[in-house]
């Protein structure tokens, strides 16, 4: 079973900033900036757009998160990121959204 889903089933604990049915998020493990949330479906697709074309909802449910934990952190600027792909940095093969925030970021990203 992969990390995520050991994560979403508790079998690694972990403490949720948010979670919903669908939805779950917690801090990443090794962390980019000041605030490094990773929001994740409880269900496994290998990425992004797995989920999307898979479930719309659940989609638009990982944006509602992260926009919430911005503003309740009061973020001031933030960088969302789906990184898709070995190529584009995916290192868990899980479906997962990066929420930053807390430092200024440079574009383009390395
Ligand atoms: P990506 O490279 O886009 O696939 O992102 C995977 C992220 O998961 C990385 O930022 C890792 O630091 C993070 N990560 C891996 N294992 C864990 C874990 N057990 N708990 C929290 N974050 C993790």
């Amino acid at each position: 079973m992969c990390i995520f889903c050991k994560i979403a089933n508790g079998e690694i604990a972990t403490n949720y900033l948010y979670e919903s049915e669908q939805v779950l998020a917690f801090n990443d493990l090794a962390p980019q900036a000041p605030t490094h949330i990773l929001v994740i479906p409880r269900a496994h697709y290998e990425n992004a757009a797995e989920l999307a074309a898979a479930d719309s909802a659940t989609m638009s449910e990982l944006f509602a998160a992260g926009r919430g934990l911005a503003a309740k952190l009061d973020l001031d600027g933030y960088r969302i990121t789906f990184n898709t792909g070995a190529n584009a940095g995916q290192s868990v093969f899980h479906a997962h959204m990066h929420l930053l925030g807390g430092r200024p970021f440079a574009w383009p990203p390395g």
